[in-house]
């Protein structure tokens, strides 16, 4: 039994069980043996990789998707907010800040506030921003009020997720306690009807008898502060991630360890904890709050759009053959049909009545209201 777990079995025998979405907070950011505190879990030496440590063409074509939102969305402001929630290694922020110096009066406008709440991560970031003025933060709150341009991989899915199961005596959250050793975790099921009960989209309310529900309050939230931001002061946010188009039942929480799927609850701290995001109920919250939302729209297809073939053919031309393979290896797996291409997937909000971002169409605009 790890540190982290006699710390969870001694905070439920004197609490009771606590909720899934409390314990994935606590297995993620623990200020002592958090996940994301520990130490960096990206990459091939870690537990897991992300598109911008495949590639650092990710990260150009998002630089690149702000530099048009800039100009063409939000008209070129002096000073705008280029936000990033979860940059993780900070390679995102540095490959975008790289290419869109191709025009130095968006480097000159922006100024970069990263949402990060490990300070392991925050270290990294710092040293891949070296040389650019960057601000932290725990949370979107303290960002000041401007126009943005909101840029996150990989973020919402790592934010804490409830569960919820329908009974006989209604909606039940699941929780996690204690087995009948005393010393281990397990599953179990709280009092039904959960106080959340009201909070549930209609949709989950109404699942069939048994279903497992999964709601992220903390997702909706954050989404809600963007769109707000946006409708109030300009801007556009582009969000992908591991998801579904479509809300459904299923549970979804997921530990990876080494590249490998792993327990939930074995090994709390250890292994990364995430679940597939509901982008209709993102987009909806998006939408309820001010903001138009387009898509969501496959990683592959974004990307391509954005033009990930001639990005690959002018690195490639300048590469010895070697890494020529290898970028076209990294491109194949960023938008390739059984990998991140289509298990991923991209959102964006913007003003109501704007034009599409770029990499989505009119008709993908989604609640655009008038
Ligand atoms: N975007 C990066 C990292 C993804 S991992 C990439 O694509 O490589 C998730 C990131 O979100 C990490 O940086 C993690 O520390 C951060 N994070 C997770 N939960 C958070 C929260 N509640 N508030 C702020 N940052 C959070």
């Amino acid at each position: 039994m790890n540190e982290l777990q006699r710390r969870l079995v001694r905070r439920i025998r004197a609490e009771g069980p606590i909720a899934v979405a409390e314990y994935m907070a606590q297995c993620l950011l623990d200020p002592r043996d958090g996940y994301y505190v520990r130490a960096d879990p990206l990459g091939r030496a870690g537990d897991f990789i992300t598109a911008p440590e495949i590639s650092q063409m990710f990260g150009e074509l998002l630089g690149l998707w702000a530099v048009d939102a800039w100009q063409r969305l939000l008209g070129s402001p002096r000073e705008f907010c280029l936000v990033e929630l979860g940059p993780g290694r900070g390679t995102l922020m540095a490959d975008a800040l790289r290419a869109s110096q191709a025009l130095p009066a968006f480097v000159a406008a922006a100024r970069v506030h990263l949402v990060e709440a490990s300070p392991t991560l925050r270290a990294k970031q710092r040293q891949a921003l070296a040389g650019h003025a960057v601000e932290w933060h725990g949370g979107l709150d303290s960002v000041p009020e401007a126009p943005i341009v909101l840029l996150a991989n990989e973020f919402f899915d790592a934010l804490p997720l409830r569960q919820f199961v329908r009974t006989e005596r209604g909606i039940a959250e699941r929780m996690v306690g204690l087995d009948a050793s005393g010393e281990g975790l397990r599953f179990g099921l709280g009092p039904a009807p959960s106080p959340w009960t009201p909070a549930l989209p209609r949709a989950l309310r109404d699942a069939p008898l048994g279903t497992l529900v999964e709601y992220s309050p903390a997702s909706i939230g954050v989404v809600r502060a963007i769109a707000g931001r946006i409708a109030r002061q300009g801007g556009a946010a582009l969000a992908i991630d591991y998801g579904a188009g479509e809300s459904g039942p299923g549970d979804t929480l997921q530990a990876v360890r080494r590249h490998g799927r792993h327990e939930v609850l074995d090994d709390p701290g250890e292994a990364d904890l995430s679940a597939r995001v509901d982008f209709a109920a993102l987009a909806e919250a998006a939408s309820a709050a001010g903001a138009a939302a387009f898509g969501p729209v496959p990683q592959g297809v974004l990307l391509e759009r954005l033009g990930i073939a001639a990005r690959a053919a002018a690195l490639a031309a300048k590469a010895t053959p070697a890494q020529a393979a290898e970028i076209e290896l990294a491109r194949a797996r960023l938008i390739g049909g059984t990998e991140m291409g289509t298990l991923f997937k991209a959102l964006a909000l913007v003003p109501q009545g704007s034009a599409p971002p770029a990499g989505f169409t009119e008709d993908e605009g989604l609640f655009r209201g008038q």
